[in-house]
């Protein structure tokens, strides 16, 4: 294939490239956007569906079970208590999944579990279990395919295997499960319950990369979020996808209320207090001196992107109802843009959100097909950073600009989030996961607003920088890389 002077593969190769396989779907606004439970998409989101779909698959070969084992693996291991892993597998095996399932199972069926010594697997099979005898943490055993690794093995009365399953949570919730053994062994990605759409299907304007991007935009003379639009009704109807990105909204923004309504401390014993309660308390007293006659702020309206990211961040913390959004650590950026742009943006609207979230899909689609979106795999600028471009290419997306000045907001976004390490204190998703999310949320606007300043013509190509993101990932020492053993997390004392 050529290659372009501005670091990608020629245009006309790529178009005149056929679309991909049915079988081979577009990442879906679904995939990037899903609705689930905090505080780790892969943490928490992939090894809940993990155990879901064993418990499905259990249930479903209808066959006596006597007890039930889970061991985790490599970074689920090493930080899957902060992050709730053994709650999480708790919750799927009994049946439930991270979309659907409901708060008060969440609150009271690990105490449960606990206090009866059972646990009904799928809802049905009821076996004896002890999350602290059953769960397993093996930080030190990492499998070669992929370092958020979980077993589950299923026996019978005389230990016999009935059922067992290796899957690995690939980051933003996404699952894959191995198959076959030896070198035929594969990764498959775990079958959806309904996040995806409901049936694979060719799209009109394909794409896996930045150029490809601009360059189907060109030939078909869309913008982003409507090039993305046409791809996406090309896997549902119209009125179905409107409503997903309206629930998707709905989602993020009942969140961000109830995290302006939240006080006291986070769970996991850091002692680290909620602030957006505080925060919001006296953003609006300070607006009410302004409407007074008081001096305003010219930055206060950082002061509410901060408020928005707060809010959502520590309601992951919390381990309440978040939008993955690509991940649940990096869950505060998008919802915080978005509602700065509905809050400060003139002419800001429903149909805008909905654009807004279309041009962010083919970002993170972008990065993940082509890096990750994991901080396990690259850290923390794959899942902050990956956040961070996306919500930049969608306000570009939605301030007018033109595909080539979408393109440069996520590239100028996701070039300054490069090298961003995931070191979480305590293996909990707070520090320095919350504010973080507040400062990548400025960061965003920012880079909306240089890219809209020129023509959508730069020097460093969102290619580019993903693959930077990518090789710098790949560089960087696992104690960086969601494992809770170097950064932050070692140098500060846990109280
Ligand atoms: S540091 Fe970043 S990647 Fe790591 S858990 Fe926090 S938000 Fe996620």
């Amino acid at each position: 294939m050529a290659t372009s002077p501005h670091h990608g593969p020629d245009v006309r190769d790529l178009l005149a490239q056929p679309s991909p396989s049915p079988e081979a779907r577009p990442l879906s606004v679904t995939d990037l956007f899903s609705i689930g439970i905090g505080p780790s998409s892969s943490h928490t989101v992939g090894p809940m569906k993990a155990a879901e779909s064993f418990a499905r698959e259990l249930v479903g070969a209808g066959r006596a079970v006597a007890r039930v084992e889970v061991e985790l693996y490599g970074s689920l291991g090493a930080t899957g208590r902060g992050h709730g892993t053994d709650k999480a597998v708790t919750w799927g095996l009994a049946g439930y999944h991270p979309r659907t399932c409901p708060a008060g199972v969440i609150a009271t069926l690990v105490e449960d579990v606990a206090a009866s010594g059972q646990l009904r697997v799928g809802g049905r099979i009821a076996v004896p279990f002890d999350i602290t005898r059953d769960i397993h943490f093996l930080p030190r055993t990492v499998l070669p395919q992929h370092v958020n690794a979980l077993r589950i093995v299923a026996r019978d009365g005389g230990g016999g295997v009935v059922l067992e399953r290796v899957y690995f949570s690939v980051g933003g919730g996404f699952v894959t499960r191995l198959e076959g053994d030896g070198a035929a062994a594969r990764q498959v990605p775990l079958p959806a319950v309904d996040d995806g759409p409901a049936a694979v299907a060719r799209v009109p304007h394909p794409f896996s990369c930045g150029v490809e991007l601009l360059a189907r935009c060109a030939d078909a003379g869309l913008g982003v979020g409507d090039l993305v639009r046409a791809n996406e009704e090309a896997m549902r109807p119209r009125v179905e996808l409107d409503d997903r990105l309206d629930a998707i909204w709905r989602a993020m923004d009942e969140c961000i209320a109830a995290g302006l309504e939240g006080d006291g401390e986070l769970p996991g014993g850091l002692r680290v207090p909620r602030r957006a309660g505080r925060l919001h308390h006296d953003l609006r007293h300070r607006d009410a001196d302004v409407a007074l006659g008081a001096r305003p702020d010219p930055l206060a309206v950082l002061d509410w992107v901060n408020l928005f990211a707060l809010a959502v961040n520590e309601e992951n913390a919390a381990g309440h109802r978040v939008v993955t959004a690509p991940t649940n650590g990096a869950a505060g950026v998008i919802p915080a843009v978005l509602k700065y742009y509905l809050t400060f943006v003139p002419g800001a609207g429903p149909a805008g959100v909905r654009r807004f979230l279309l041009a962010a899909t083919a970002v993170g689609a972008i990065i993940k097909t082509n890096a990750s979106i994991a901080g396990a795999e690259v850290g923390c600028q794959g899942e902050v950073g990956s956040a961070s471009a996306m919500a930049a290419a969608g306000l570009a997306e939605v301030m007018g600009g033109t595909a080539a000045q979408v393109e440069n907001a996520a590239e100028i976004a996701m070039e300054h989030n490069l090298g961003l390490t995931c070191d979480p204190i305590g293996g909990l998703v707070q520090i320095p996961c919350i504010e973080r999310n507040a400062v990548a949320a400025v960061k965003s606007i920012n880079a909306a607003r240089i890219a809209m300043w020129g023509d959508g013509t730069h020097t460093v190509s969102l290619d580019a920088v993903v693959e930077t993101m990518r090789q710098t990932g790949r560089d960087m020492m696992s104690k960086y890389k969601e494992t809770s053993q170097g950064g932050l997390a070692v140098n500060v004392v846990e109280c």
